[in-house]
Formats: C-alpha cells, sequence, structure tokens
C-alpha cells in the first residue's frame, strides 16, 4: 500500500496549500506573459478615459440613385471621382448616412 492511500486523482480533495503551490509552479513555468496588459474596453467602441480619438476616416455611403448600388468610400477617394456602378450608371454621395 502506497502512504494512507492518497492516490493521485482519488480518496480527499488538494488542500488549499497544495492547489497554490500547484499554480505557483505553473505560472513560474509559464513565466511572464509575452503580450502587453489587455484592456478589453480599450479600443473602437470602448468606453472611459482610454478611449481613443473617434477616427477621422469615415466610410462615407455612395449609392446609384437608379438601381441602389451601394459602396462606401472614403473622402479621399470621393473628392478623386465618385464610382459608377455595375450599370454604368455615376453614383451619388449619401449624406448624413452612418
Ligand atoms: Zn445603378
Amino acid at each position: 500500500m502506497d502512504r494512507g492511500g492518497a492516490r493521485a486523482g482519488a480518496g480527499r480533495p488538494l488542500s488549499l496549500q497544495h492547489q497554490i503551490e500547484r499554480g505557483e509552479k505553473l505560472a513560474k513555468k509559464l513565466g511572464p506573459f509575452p503580450h502587453a496588459v489587455i484592456k478589453p474596453l480599450h479600443g473602437l467602441g470602448g468606453v472611459g478615459p482610454e478611449r481613443p480619438p473617434v477616427q477621422s476616416t469615415r466610410m462615407l455611403k455612395v449609392m446609384c440613385p437608379g438601381c441602389g448600388y451601394t459602396v462606401r468610400a472614403t473622402r479621399k477617394w470621393l473628392d478623386i471621382g465618385v464610382p459608377a456602378c455595375p450599370d454604368g450608371d455615376t453614383m451619388e454621395e449619401v449624406r448624413g448616412d452612418e
């Protein structure tokens, strides 16, 4: 018989101290996390003081008044020229559309 029948995975649950030691061993083995601190709310749509400024590049809606074909483009490209729909019609920027 082994020591009191305390076989791994059977019998009494691990003591809290034992579990903490296990966790510390694992943490030591894994080492520090290889990435920066993750901030779940820091990003697009985030909230709070670390919210980034609103993007200056907005995707503007462009639609063909004839068939309704719609694409989105940035101000930069619309200033250069508005695209045509597959039918060859000139599309128009839809203002006020988010
Ligand atoms: Zn069209």
